[in-house]
């Protein structure tokens, strides 16, 4: 049974078995239950159910979804159709993997951080440039929002880049696979709410210093030697730090 490629869910399905296994290897053992988003035809769920994990797939086609119960009988119960993004996900722990439909990678950035204490880790092929952009560090052209975001919770590793002609139908740019592993940091330990005002407001005008992009978000007479510089020089501690410096009143030397 064939499933007809629908370009309006992101759909670009992987031919390449060797790199259909490679991505599967690069999921760590850190849970048993894993949820792939978006198996499509079932190229990586074929070497998944292999695996000594607990798999539940969801697929938003239900073309897929029937081409999937088909080729896995035994596994139907475990295949969903459904919407990542409108999943309850459980606090026990999963590991989430996926070649996921570019379109909507963001929102399931910004979902997985939403849950970020009940997913340890996730594996994904995602657009190069956007997998560049999520695992650089500060200092880099290409570092932004979601990057200082999700590494403020994530160490992310770039792990290969995968080429359009792959695919079918193939998409116009390459493609990468990176891996977010949940790192140590429980909390912020500043104002999360500001932390994320001042990221987002920052790289909205990434070429201006701080000074100048935060001026309307910073108390009257507030200085800081941080101002000086542009989003992508500071690191996510230094963004903590600048929240706390902000929360913090300054010295009162006026005693007496
Ligand atoms: N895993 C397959 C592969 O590697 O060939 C398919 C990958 S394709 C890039 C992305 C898949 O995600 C498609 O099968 C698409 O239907 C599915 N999808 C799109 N939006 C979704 C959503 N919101 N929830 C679950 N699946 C979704």
């Amino acid at each position: 049974m064939l499933v007809r490629a629908k370009k309006h869910l992101g759909q670009h399905f992987l031919k390449d078995q060797n790199i259909a296994r490679k991505i599967t290897e690069s999921l760590l053992p850190v849970t048993r239950e894993v949820l792939e988003v978006g198996p499509g035809t079932g190229v990586l769920t074929r070497y998944l159910l292999e695996m000594p994990i607990s798999l539940r797939a969801i697929e938003i086609d239900a073309e897929a979804v029937e081409h999937l119960h088909a080729t896995f009988p035994e596994h139907r119960h475990q295949i969903i159709l459904g919407d990542f993004l409108k999943l309850p996900l459980a606090p026990s722990p999963l590991s989430i993997i996926g070649n996921l439909p570019y379109n909507i990678s963001s929102q399931i950035f910004f979902k997985v951080l939403e849950h970020r204490d009940a997913i340890p880790q996730v594996v994904c092929m995602i657009q190069k440039e956007v997998a560049e952009r999520l695992s650089a560090p500060h200092g880099n052209k290409t570092y932004g929002i979601l990057s200082v975001l999700l590494q403020a919770y994530y160490t992310i590793e770039y792990l290969f880049t995968v080429s359009e002609h792959v695919f079918d139908p193939p998409p116009k740019v390459k493609s990468a696979v990176i891996r977010l592993t949940r790192n140590a940091r429980d909390k912020l330990g500043c104002d999360e709410r500001l932390f994320r005002l001042i990221v987002k407001t920052g790289f909205n005008q990434r070429r201006k210093t701080l000074r100048n992009s935060l001026k309307n978000i910073l108390p009257a007479g507030f200085t800081s030697d941080k101002l000086a510089l542009r989003p992508e020089q500071l690191s996510v501690d230094d963004f903590i730090d600048l929240c706390n410096q902000i929360n913090t009143p300054p010295p009162c030397n006026n005693l007496n």
